[in-house]
């Protein structure tokens, strides 16, 4: 299983973080190392003193494909989640600013939070799926995929063509505005619409 994430795909996330408007999306990768166990609280890598939240919706890949086609590529997934890109700022921007891979800041134990899956058909629609994400308690990110700048299919379509997809898979999609910073004790929460998809210990 691999993880596949899309880097600046909301304009006011951009703009936050002062980085340019890409032509294409930007992808990265999360070895399946990332992912956080269930249940297990996220604990603040001693490498870190910038871990940043990330609220993103994710997309479970149910089909093998490479080179799919946007029009095709909804056969390619049923289900939809929400999860948190754990982001060490500090040490990305280091790296950025060498033009060094973002790996060791996106891709460390922990850094990848899956929350659960709803049926696709559970929406009208995929490109109108609203997401908050709520630390302690108060609303820190909120994103709707309507306005992400590459919606799902078009993500899928620019991804195959370089990675095959596989059963399994799952696409971290972007992060709205509101990044920030985490500490311990927090506890983040994301919801779809108003349903909790995942509450996450910090330590
Ligand atoms: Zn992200």
């Amino acid at each position: 299983m691999k993880i596949i994430c899309v880097g600046r795909n909301y304009a006011a996330h951009i703009e936050e973080l002062d980085n340019e408007k890409p032509k294409d999306p930007v992808l990265f990768m999360k070895p399946d190392t990332s992912v956080l166990l269930k249940k297990q609280p996220f604990f603040i890598p001693e490498f870190s003193s910038d871990v940043h939240y990330e609220v993103e919706i994710l997309v479970k890949i149910k089909k093998i494909g490479k080179h799919i086609d946007r029009k095709f590529a909804h056969k390619y997934y049923d289900e939809i989640g929400l999860g948190i890109d754990f982001t060490a700022r500090d040490l990305q921007s280091k790296l950025k600013e060498k033009g060094l891979p973002w790996e060791k800041a996106k891709g460390f134990d922990g850094a990848a939070v899956i929350g659960n899956f709803i049926p696709k058909t559970a929406f009208e629609s995929v490109d109108n799926i609203d997401f908050h994400l709520e630390k302690n308690g108060e609303t820190v990110q909120q994103g709707n995929t309507a306005i992400m700048l590459w919606k799902i299919d078009e993500l899928i379509e620019y991804i195959s063509k370089y990675f095959t997809l596989k059963i399994g898979d799952i696409i971290f999609t972007g992060t709205p505005s509101g990044v920030g910073k985490v500490n311990p004790d927090d506890v983040l929460t994301g919801f779809i619409d108003s349903t909790e998809i995942f509450s996450i210990k910090v330590k």
